[in-house]
């Protein structure tokens, strides 16, 4: 048995919430860093910021020096904190829901759609669940790192909703009234927008606004 182990006993990923949990509390323990490190030192001897921890005293390194090393360590092995452990994911998913909320009643979709946590996953995510208990998750569910930006949050969740409603009735939605193709939610300069791939491309309506558009296009459809 080699020596020097016994005092890593921690469990890895314990020790990597609890890093995690210090870095955002501001009060993170030089002592789970090391352990941390050490527990790591097998699997990952190619991370600088581990071998620098194990190398180097935390305790004697600035606090941003020591969180700097903390936080690669955490990239290098792929940490995640999940929804659990970073709430700010799951209101940001919430605030996402309530705008995207507002273009479902063009597609005959009534009532508060809500998240919901689907612990059964591996990894956890999110589905939708519809006011009429209908469940959203088609395509796999949303992954809480695609929480950390509101546009991504939003556009994923759009996404999620178009491609579940597709697969489960097979009708597109929504539909550019102008050039009659159904558009994709998309990513664009930033923003979540319902994107028409008709002559160079074009937003048929940021996501959540999708009834003025259409209304607008109602009023014109006529004229063609
Ligand atoms: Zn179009």
């Amino acid at each position: 048995m080699s020596s020097g182990k016994g005092e890593c006993a921690a469990d890895t990923e314990q020790l990597q919430q609890r890093v995690y949990l210090g870095l955002r509390a501001g009060n993170l323990d030089p002592e789970d860093l090391v352990a941390l490190a050490c527990n790591l030192l097998d699997w990952f001897p190619c991370s600088d910021a581990v071998l620098e921890v194990v190398e180097l005293n935390p305790a004697e390194m600035s606090p941003e020096e020591m969180a700097a090393r903390a936080r690669r360590i955490l990239d290098d092995v792929g940490f995640d904190p999940g929804f659990d452990l970073a709430p700010e994911r799951s209101e940001t998913l919430r605030a996402a829901l309530r705008i995207v909320a507002r273009d479902l009643p063009l597609r005959g979709i009534e009532g508060e759609p809500e998240i919901e946590i689907l612990r059964d996953w591996f990894p956890v995510g999110a589905g939708i669940r519809l006011a009429d208990g209908e469940r959203l998750n088609w395509g796999g569910p949303i992954l809480p790192t695609m929480c950390d930006d509101p546009t991504v949050a939003l556009a994923s969740l759009a996404r999620l909703i178009q491609e579940s409603l597709l697969e489960r009735t097979w009708q597109v939605w929504p539909v550019c009234l102008w050039h009659d193709l159904g558009v994709h939610a998309s990513e664009r300069n930033g923003a979540a927008v319902w994107w028409c791939a008709g002559d160079d491309g074009h937003i048929l309506a940021p996501v959540g606004e999708l009834a003025r558009a259409l209304g607008h296009g109602r009023a014109t459809q006529g004229r063609r």
